[in-house]
This record gives structure tokens, C-alpha cells and sequence, in this order.
């Protein structure tokens, strides 16, 4: 993969493609981690006398200008960060973009409006996708592809417009790549993966993979409920994958003649309502009341994965154990934090919420090996499936 390093970009239009997509509450952003790794790209582009066009998505707007998935606070944010002002487009490939990508001067950095207001992003459609990828090329000169939170994607700014300018890989996405051939090729044993979050049916697709590269899955988060089903328990009214629960049986019976240690909680904490101040106790795994739901693993099993961790030589974690953003519900992701911060081992965490979970809960980035931004770019590249975005940048 060619990186930045191979671009002659002094006084060219470069285009970036960033991961952009932070969480944001009443218009402010409440965790600035991915800007904050897509700044060292950007920095050296403009370094080297680009005109730097940033282009990302934020949220799903559904192919129309929502004004509540403006990127206008990252623009500021990013402004800040950079120290520097950055130009914000009010289209993302109109009047307002040619304008304000035209104007730029060497040095100077722009951000286009959220690429998903435009239908042609992410249409399954080729030629649609490949009208908006024409009109998004024609800003620039060069194409820079540093959104690793979006390579899982076959969208028009991930995969198509690389086919259409000279491109490199940003510094961001190398530095994850490298990362995660980490995990795949000569990993140091015991390999230990914690699998957590709310995205069930997403998730439950990598376990087929790891099946045969993990020693240890450790699962937690809304996950475990269609586990504790498959085994026959009561989960209330917990998160539940009804029709993966065959397949959750299959992968258990796999992971015992694999070899492959499979560790579940052995206790729960079980809430009236999903609300912090809703009635919660701590119930045995395979004892949750039927009306109540299960928000976070219990303390017992913070402390057993933490002990499945502590002699581990490698650890990839995607996925809160619990639903941390309610303080009552955050001890479970805390207790894994900490695991993986005493275990000495090569650490990463991917996914969005659960790097924004480890920065709330107040550790420091430096605790773990890196922190990746893609959580479904991460698992999908784990899973050995080919990550478009990636395959548009070898071509
Ligand atoms: P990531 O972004 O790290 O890949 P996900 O998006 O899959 O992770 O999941 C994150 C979300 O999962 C969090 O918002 C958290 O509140 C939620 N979550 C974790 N455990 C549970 C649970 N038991 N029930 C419901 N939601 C949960
Ligand atoms: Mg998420």
C-alpha cells in the first residue's frame, strides 16, 4: 500500500477521506478521539503544501441534509485541534464545496458537510455511487484514504473515488493495519478476544473466525444474553439474537472440541427498566428474573475476566460489558479495562463506543497498546473478510 509518503502533494488539492463520526449530545461532541487521530495525516499534508479537503460522514442521515448531523461542530473542533482555521462547506460536492475548495491556499485545510446527505454515498447502486464519486474526484487531485472506521464500507468516498485520483494510505489507517496484522499472523499465545456492545448479530460473525485463531473468548455486553438463552436460562428482557441462538450452540460445541476456552459471566446485574436510577441487583448468570433485564456483567465475573487476562500475551476487547454510559452499569467495562491494563499484554480496543468507554471511565490511552477507531472495520478484518476501503487504496 502506497502511503502518503509516495505523493507529491506540495500545492496539489488532496482530498482526505477521515473518520469524523464522534458521538455528539445536544450539539456538543462528547468524545473528540477520532478527530484527534486523523489530525498527524492531516498535519503532515498540510506540511507539505497541500490544500488539505477533508471529507466524512457523522451518523446515518439517510442521503438528505439533516441539520442535527451537521458537521459544522468537527469543523470547529477540528479547527482548534489543528490550531489553524478550517473552512467548512455547507454541500458536499455543490456550490459551497467547489467555492471553498477552489479558494484554499497552500497549507490551508477544508470540511466538506457530511458526505451521507448526499444519496450517492452509500447507494448500492454502482452508477449512482459512481456519479457522486465524479463530483467528489473533481474537488481534488490526489485522494488520501484515512477514515479506518469506514474501509468495512463500499461507499462512493471509501471505494470509488480512489479509483478515480492517484492515492496513498493516510498515516491513521497504516498505523491500524499494522496493528491488526498483529492479530492475525504470528500472534504471541495466549491470544485472549473480549467481545462486548449492543451490536449482537454484527458481532456473533467474528466467533466463527476466531474459533480457530483465539485460545480464550471472553464474552460480555448485550451479547451474552443469546449465549445464556442457547444454554437454556432465563435472560428476562434482557438483549436477545432469537434467531442466532443455533448458532451461538454450534459455536460453543466448536470452541469445545477447538479447544477454544469460551468465558461467560457468572453473574449479572438486572435492572427493573434500562434507566440509571431503575431498581438493579446483582443475580446469578443463569437467574435473571424474568422481568427484569440485564445491564451489566456482575461483579464476580468483572474479577473472573480479569483473572482470564492477567496471563494473556495478546488481548483484542471490542464491546462494553454493560452499558457503562449509566454509571450503575460501567463497573463491568471498568473491571475489563483494568484487566487488560494489568495484563502487560499487546492490548487493543476497537470499536467507537468502547474507546469512548475507556476514556469516560478515566484511563489513560496510554494504558493499552492502541486504541483503534474502527469497531466494525476491525472485527471485519478479523473475521478475514476483504475491507473495500483497503483493497481501493492497494489497487
Ligand atoms: P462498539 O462501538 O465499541 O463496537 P457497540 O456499538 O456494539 O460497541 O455497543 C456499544 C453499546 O452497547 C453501548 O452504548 C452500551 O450501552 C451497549 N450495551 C452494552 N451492554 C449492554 C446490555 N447488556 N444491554 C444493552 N446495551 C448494552
Ligand atoms: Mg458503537
Amino acid at each position: 500500500m502506497r502511503t502518503i509518503d509516495d505523493l507529491d502533494v506540495a500545492g496539489k488539492r488532496v482530498l482526505v477521506r477521515a473518520d469524523l463520526n464522534v458521538p455528539i449530545e445536544d450539539g456538543r461532541i462528547t468524545d473528540d478521539g477520532r478527530i484527534r487521530a486523523g489530525l498527524p495525516t492531516i498535519s503532515t499534508l498540510r506540511e507539505r503544501g497541500a490544500k488539505v479537503i477533508v471529507c466524512a460522514h457523522l451518523g446515518r442521515p439517510k442521503g438528505e441534509p439533516k441539520p442535527e448531523f451537521s458537521l459544522a461542530p468537527v469543523a470547529a473542533r477540528l479547527g482548534e485541534l489543528l490550531g489553524a482555521e478550517v473552512a467548512f462547506a455547507s454541500d458536499v460536492v455543490g456550490e459551497s464545496a467547489r467555492a471553498t475548495a477552489g479558494g484554499l491556499a497552500d497549507g490551508a485545510v477544508a470540511l466538506l458537510e457530511n458526505l451521507r446527505f448526499e444519496p450517492g454515498e452509500t447507494s448500492k447502486d454502482d452508477a449512482e455511487r459512481g456519479a457522486f464519486a465524479d463530483r467528489l474526484a473533481a474537488l481534488a487531485e490526489l485522494y488520501v484514504g484515512d477514515g479506518f472506521g469506514a474501509v468495512h464500507r463500499r461507499h462512493a468516498s471509501v471505494f470509488d473515488v480512489p479509483k478515480r485520483l492517484p492515492h496513498a494510505a493516510g498515516g491513521l489507517i497504516a498505523t491500524e493495519v499494522a496493528v491488526l496484522k498483529r492479530l492475525t499472523e504470528d500472534v504471541a499465545r495466549p491470544y485472549a478476544v473480549v467481545l462486548g456492545g449492543s451490536k449482537v448479530s454484527d458481532k456473533l460473525g467474528v466467533i466463527d473466525n476466531l474459533l480457530g485463531k483465539a485460545d480464550r473468548i471472553l464474552v460480555g455486553g448485550g451479547m451474552v444474553f443469546t449465549f445464556l438463552k442457547a444454554q437454556g436460562h432465563e435472560v428476562g428482557g434482557s438483549l436477545l439474537e432469537e434467531d442466532q441462538l443455533d448458532t451461538v450452540r454450534e459455536y460453543l460445541s466448536r470452541a469445545r472440541e477447538a479447544g477454544v476456552e469460551f468465558v461467560l459471566p457468572v453473574d449479572i446485574v438486572a435492572a427493573t427498566a434500562f434507566a440509571a436510577d431503575a431498581p438493579h441487583d446483582v443475580v446469578p448468570a443463569d437467574a435473571i428474573p424474568a422481568d427484569r433485564l440485564g445491564l451489566d456483567i456482575g461483579p464476580e465475573s468483572g474479577k473472573l475476566f480479569a483473572a482470564r487476562l492477567a496471563d494473556a500475551a495478546t488481548v483484542f476487547w471490542n464491546g462494553p460489558m454493560g452499558v457503562f454510559e449509566m454509571e450503575p452499569y460501567s463497573h463491568g467495562t471498568r473491571a475489563v479495562a483494568q484487566g487488560l491494563v494489568d495484563s502487560g499484554a499487546f492490548t487493543v480496543v476497537g470499536g467507537g463506543d468502547s474507546a469512548a468507554a475507556v476514556r469516560r471511565l478515566g484511563f489513560a490511552e496510554d494504558g493499552f497498546s492502541h486504541i483503534s477507531t474502527g469497531g466494525g472495520a476491525s472485527l471485519e478484518y478479523l473475521e478475514g473478510r476483504a475491507l473495500p476501503g483497503l483493497q481501493a487504496l492497494e489497487d
